[in-house]
């Protein structure tokens, strides 16, 4: 049985197992739902990130919303590298994690005086400014603290990246970034207002891109812009040219992270910007294929048009299919006869009819088992609700055969703890 695009993850036997730990076994241990996730699979990933960068200055910005537990930014923190944040919650995980401030670039469409305030004092590398009316509150909290806002200005180089509509982000009609069109002037204003330093330009296109020619497309408009903003005798240090990259969750082939550097760079260098620093901001491509999503089966419903393989695992452990009606593979992690198979949607306890995580799936199973839902280290945990008053799973690290609990199991006691009787 074929698991796409997790290289740790691998059949010993009839048992499925991430990184040498067996997973069935890890259920047993620590409960269900649980969430796993493979250390070398996170480095394994950021090798060629970092290989693709070497000998040129560059900082690797791992986003965290992808996945934000502090075990996960601990690893990218002692691997060097930085973070890209959109909360002062990220932030104070990341610092809590060993994570250095001056290697955090801050974005987001809706930061907060305060947010701001926070970053300014631990001395964040750059804020990723995404309006105007940004930019003029980012002035005056900087000034009136005696303080300097190192600013690039994410622009939106309406560019299509051929992905999903919610998490396509470089399009005009989306809301992120400042419209290539007023990005000049913008740059103009940013040069002109107090505590104000601009350091940088940046761009983030979208997600789950399969495709180099939208990045050098969105490349080749931001290097235009940076030509012209030079022409105006305002200096760009680095650019940032966001996250985005896809990952395999069935069968996509996205480009491997070195060979769209490598490509971008050669761009980069052939148009004459090659002494700048280079940044990226990837989230999902570093940690999607480290994690899987574990759940034992409760239930087996057959029915007239359907079969239902009712789960422990809902809506509100793992969004992604509800949310995108995302494809997210999925294996029993015991493997049993294969004439056993029948076809079922596997389905949570949430009183909701989009409460499934896969529909039409061939699967081979019994009540009891345990199975794997593969892919699900990005945007797993960290989009995890309370709803229907679930206490959020439990998250393991494995690290060549040895498990850390990386988050306990919500309780509870722990939801309804800031809650008061009238
Ligand atoms: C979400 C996000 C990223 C990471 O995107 P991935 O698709 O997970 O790589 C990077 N930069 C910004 C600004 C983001 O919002």
């Amino acid at each position: 049985m074929t698991l796409p695009g997790s290289p740790f993850l691998a059949w010993q036997g009839p048992d499925l197992c991430l990184d040498g730990v067996n997973l069935r076994e890890l259920v047993r241990q620590h409960g269900s739902p649980l969430y796993a996730y493979s250390r070398q699979a996170m480095l394994a990933a950021l090798a060629p990130y970092q290989q693709a960068l070497q000998g040129r200055e560059h900082l690797i910005c791992y986003a965290v919303k992808a996945n934000s537990n502090l075990a996960v930014l601990q690893t990218f923190a002692q691997a060097g590298c930085g973070f890209d944040i959109v909360s002062s919650g990220e932030l104070t995980r990341v610092l809590a994690a060993g994570g250095d401030a001056a290697k955090v670039v801050f974005s987001g469409v809706g930061k907060t005086r305060a947010e701001m305030a926070e970053a300014l004092k631990v001395g964040v590398k750059c804020f990723n400014v995404e309006s105007t009316a940004e930019l003029e509150v980012l002035s005056q909290v900087a000034h009136g603290l005696g303080l300097t806002a190192r600013v690039s200005l994410r622009v939106n180089p309406d560019v299509d990246a051929g992905t999903h509509p919610y998490i396509s982000t470089g399009l005009k009609g989306n809301k992120f970034g400042v419209a290539h069109d007023h990005a000049l002037a913008t740059y103009e204003r940013a040069a002109s207002l107090p505590g104000i330093e601009v350091v940088g330009i940046d761009c983030h296109i979208g997600s789950q891109i399969t495709d180099v020619s939208p990045y050098l497309d969105a490349l080749d408009r931001v290097l235009d812009l940076v030509d012209a903003i030079e022409a105006k005798g305002i200096r760009i240090h680095h650019l940032d040219l966001g996250g985005g990259l896809g990952i395999t969750y069935t069968d996509e082939v996205p480009p491997k992270a070195d060979e769209l550097i490598a490509q971008l760079l050669a761009r980069i260098d052939a148009r004459g910007h090659g002494h700048r620093q280079v940044m990226f901001e990837p989230g999902r491509s570093l940690v999607g294929n480290a994690g899987v999503l574990l759940t034992e089966v409760l239930f087996l419903k057959e029915g007239e048009q359907k079969n239902f393989c009712v789960v422990d695992a809902a809506m509100n452990d793992l969004m992604r299919p509800a949310l995108y009606e995302a494809w997210m593979g999925i294996v029993n992690t015991q493997q049993r006869a294969p004439e056993q198979a029948q076809v079922w949607d596997v389905v949570g306890p949430v009183c909701e009819s989009g409460d499934w995580l896969g529909r039409d799936r061939a699967l081979s199973v019994e009540p009891g088992d345990v199975l794997a839902v593969l892919s699900a280290g990005a945007y797993g945990m960290t989009m995890a609700s309370n709803y229907n008053t679930r206490g959020r799973a439990a998250e393991i690290m494995v690290d060549g055969g040895q498990t850390w609990v990386i988050r306990e199991r919500e309780t509870v006691a722990q939801l309804i703890a800031n809650e008061r009787l009238i």
